[in-house]
């Protein structure tokens, strides 16, 4: 496996002045995702089941682009499994992307570099988590993949497709997921 959490694109500019000699100049634009999961409360309960589920999605992208931490101050994504989110929202799991854009100064102030670190948030309802065994179940261990990747999805900048029940980024757990699909998109997100 490869670790490609650092991804850096580099795009170049050209200036011309106004006498038509071109002047060269370059700002590099660099992504930073790197996301470190942690549970915000009860490991015990379900460590167990995040990590097997990152496991699962590092392994269909086939990148190493998940961590799991035991410590929540080294975390870049937050897993909160919350009692009621399916009686408040209607909705087992929500995922929301969290970026931070700084513009960073190099060689004495001449160069700028746009420096954008991404990170997430997801909360998973959690009489959804307990009621479904972990993955010695292959029915329900499915339907806990196909929530934890559609929450990925919306912390790696996803939207809704409500029109394809096939597509893991339909609003609901209904249909066989084109998994192939969904992690092509997340691999274009690695530059793959
Ligand atoms: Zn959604």
């Amino acid at each position: 496996m490869i670790n490609l959490s650092k991804l850096i694109a580099l795009t170049s500019f050209v200036l011309t002045t106004g006498c038509g000699i071109g002047v060269s100049s370059s700002k590099s634009e660099v992504e930073i995702r790197d996301y470190v999961f942690s549970l915000a409360k009860e490991k015990d309960l379900f460590e167990q089941d995040i990590t097997d589920l990152i496991n699962e999605f590092n392994l269909n992208a086939r990148l190493e682009i998940l961590k799991y931490s035991s410590d929540r101050n080294s975390a870049s994504a937050l897993v909160y499994v919350k009692n009621g989110l399916f009686d408040n929202t209607g909705a087992v799991g929500r995922g929301q992307m969290i970026g931070a854009n700084t513009t960073v100064k190099e060689d004495f102030g001449t160069k700028e570099d746009s420096v954008t670190s991404y990170g997430m948030y997801i909360e998973l309802d959690r009489d959804f988590m307990l009621s479904r065994p972990g993955k010695n179940d292959a029915i329900w261990w499915y339907d806990k993949r196909k929530l934890f990747f559609h929450e990925v999805g919306h912390g790696l900048g996803f939207e809704h497709e409500p029109n394809d029940v096939n597509n893991l980024m339909y609003p609901s757990t209904d249909g066989d997921k084109d998994l192939n699909g969904y992690f092509s998109r997340v691999r274009a997100l690695y530059g793959i």
